[in-house]
């Protein structure tokens, strides 16, 4: 018995010695399975509709709905884990499909009775953005936004924990947002305890590594959207998603305007 105990201890440690080579190579090709990013939870890959704008994608920009959205629409402009706009954005738009625009805009409506409303960072997202946020987190010598978004973490394993092939965003029913608060002196921002996209666990909605205060006023943002049909994303405080999704098989590439 000593024996096989001694064989099998060893082939245990040989196999996970493997195991961990094997993912070490899978990071460098590129190849990670997004398992913790919010496209895991798509099945299968998306088909990519070849809509060229948002009304024939059947979507509408935010606006339409709600003349003075607050909008920072980060990936038009350099304000972002890229440090440039991203390939897919000519404008800073928030386009969602029309069922999905309308909830937000009720939520938009619940809130501001209490001093708040949406602070929106992005929207529908163009294949060609995730495409180019893929070619970015596999340009290791690109390290400029390190500091503001991931200064815990080694950029290498961005690509499958924070950063996935495909995105939900490309479907249109996907949001990232956060809450202002009205003031005498303007609008300000509600403090969430970490920036939007900020790679780092202090970013999961439950955080405990965060103010009591910060944790009431992401659970404030969470209630608001769920009476709407929007789900959380628990490792991102910021990112919804309508449910069902109006086209959960069909991602789209027209750009954002
Ligand atoms: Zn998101």
């Amino acid at each position: 018995m000593p024996i096989s105990a001694t064989t099998s201890k060893t082939w245990r440690s040989r196999a996970s010695a493997i195991a961990v080579e094997a993912c070490a190579l899978l990071v460098l090709i590129g190849c990670v399975a997004a398992v913790r990013s919010p496209d895991a939870q798509t099945p299968a890959a998306p088909q990519v509709s070849n809509a060229a704008d948002a009304a024939s994608a059947g979507m509408v920009e935010i606006r339409s709905l709600v003349a003075d959205m607050s909008m920072d629409i980060r990936y038009a402009g350099s304000d972002n884990f890229v440090g440039r706009p991203v390939d897919g954005y000519r404008g800073a738009g928030c386009y969602l499909h029309r069922n999905v625009a309308q909830a937000l805009a009720r939520v938009e409506r619940e809130l501001r009775p209490q001093g708040l409303r949406l602070h929106i960072y992005d929207c529908y997202r163009p294949v060609r953005a995730v495409r180019d946020f893929v070619r970015w987190a596999g340009d290791l010598s690109d390290q400029k936004t390190k500091a503001r978004y991931y200064p815990a973490l080694d950029k290498r394993v961005l690509l499958g924990d924070y950063i996935s092939p495909t995105s939900g965003h490309s479907r249109g029913a996907t949001v990232d947002l956060g809450l202002m608060e009205s003031h005498a002196g303007g609008d300000r921002i509600v403090e969430m305890g970490t920036g939007f996209d900020y790679f780092d666990k202090r970013a999961h909605t439950d955080s405990p590594d965060i103010t009591a205060a910060q944790r009431a006023n992401r659970q404030r943002l969470r209630a608001a959207m769920q009476r709407e049909g929007f789900e959380n994303y628990p490792l991102e405080w910021w990112h919804y998603t309508y449910k069902p999704e109006p086209t959960p098989a069909t991602a789209f590439d027209f750009p954002v305007e």
